[in-house]
């Protein structure tokens, strides 16, 4: 197998391997870099974050996983509650996309 897959988290380097992330049912291809950082993907961030209802019903090592990863990809926490605030409202309201002028039809 010579096939070099991407890292999944910085798209940037060659991933070293696959790994599992925690309370996560997904594994993801890390770069060296990455891995040493204990993060994941931005959009299983927000994504898993959303699910858990925001990070204040999150875990301590979940919490700790969004800090590292919003850092190591030079994001913000702003943008961050941004991305699960619009993913929220996609998981609560999943007709709310097509505009409320699609809802009345
Ligand atoms: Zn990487």
């Amino acid at each position: 197998m010579d096939h070099i897959t991407q890292c999944e988290v910085c798209h940037k380097a060659d991933a070293v391997g696959v790994g599992a992330l925690p309370g996560v049912p997904l594994s993801v291809a890390f770069c060296q870099r990455c891995l040493s950082a204990n993060v994941c993907p931005w959009w299983v961030a927000v994504a898993q974050t959303a699910l858990i209802g925001g990070l204040d019903h999150a875990r301590p090592e979940w919490i700790e996983m969004v800090e590292n990863t919003i850092e190591h990809l030079g994001m913000t926490r702003i943008e961050f509650d941004k991305a699960v605030t619009e993913i929220t409202q996609m998981i609560k309201n999943p007709d709310s996309q097509g505009g409320e002028e699609e809802k009345r039809k």
